[in-house]
């Protein structure tokens, strides 16, 4: 089973709910959800944070906003709104350091964040 728990959930080893998939992206629900609609979009490939798959440059970071895009269709947040947050470091909230968007939507959300 691989270390990280993002890669293991990514390649099947590690059990989500998953929403959809494509060959560079996996959208999976969180198992501690902050809204009605609170989805994770990671890239299959294993990057620690924003910073080091924006750094890439290899496209993969549009891949994961527009599956995050996609995905808000799908649950129907975009015309009510929806927040897509990258924490980004531990003094973010970071926990699990394979990069992730989080999804949120169906509910008011205050700013700025706490
Ligand atoms: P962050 O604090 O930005 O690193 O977010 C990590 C997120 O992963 C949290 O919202 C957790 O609830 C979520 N999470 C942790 N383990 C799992 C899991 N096995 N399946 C789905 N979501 C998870
Ligand atoms: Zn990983």
């Amino acid at each position: 089973m691989p270390e990280c728990l993002f890669c293991g959930i990514a390649v099947g080893d590690i059990p989500a709910t998953i929403v959809s998939a494509n060959s560079r992206t996996v959208a999976f629900r969180d198992i501690n959800p902050q809204a009605p609609v609170h989805i994770l979009v990671i890239p299959r490939v294993h990057h620690r944070n924003l910073a080091d798959l924006g750094a890439a440059a290899d496209g993969l970071l549009g891949d994961l906003v527009a599956h995050a895009r996609e995905v808000a269709v799908a649950e129907g947040i975009v015309d009510s709104g929806y927040r897509v947050v990258f924490n980004t470091g531990p003094q973010a909230g970071q926990t699990v350091d394979h990069v992730h968007a989080h999804v949120l939507g169906g509910r008011p959300m205050s700013w700025p964040p706490g």
